[in-house]
């Protein structure tokens, strides 16, 4: 599979992992947007949001709880953070493995650009 982020959950490529389990991946964004930049991840292979099927509603939702407790870890649960996933190319999805991105650690505006 030529993929960056599977190639990164097999650990052929080296990473800043901060949190894995069985189905979760997590680590710090190479340019990151934020003092805190994390992208988690499903270890299993999905290329964009419109590929999800019903039975990967659990999958997501470890996404999102996961970023909730790295927040609380890392310490800007309480002060805030935002967390995106970028779908296709409106979106702004360049890397075809889905990722959430967890961002704190400063203000953000909205809407984004
Ligand atoms: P997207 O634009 O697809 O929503 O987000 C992809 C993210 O992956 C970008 O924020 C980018 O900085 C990050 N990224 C791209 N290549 C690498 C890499 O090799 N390692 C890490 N840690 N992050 C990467
Ligand atoms: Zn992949």
């Amino acid at each position: 599979m030529d993929c960056l982020f599977c190639k990164i959950v097999a650990g052929d490529i080296p990473a800043d992992v901060v949190y894995q389990d069985e189905h979760v991946f997590a680590f710090r964004d190479i340019d990151p947007k934020a003092p805190n930049h994390i992208l988690i991840i499903p270890k299993r292979h999905i290329a964009t949001l419109n590929d999800l099927q019903e039975e990967d509603c659990v999958l997501v939702g470890r996404l999102q709880f996961t970023a909730q407790k790295l927040a609380q870890e890392l310490g800007f649960a309480e002060d805030g953070y935002r967390v995106v996933m970028n779908c296709n190319e409106n979106g702004g999805q360049t890397v075809y493995h889905i990722h959430m991105h967890l961002l704190g650690g400063r203000a953000m505006s909205w809407p984004p650009g």
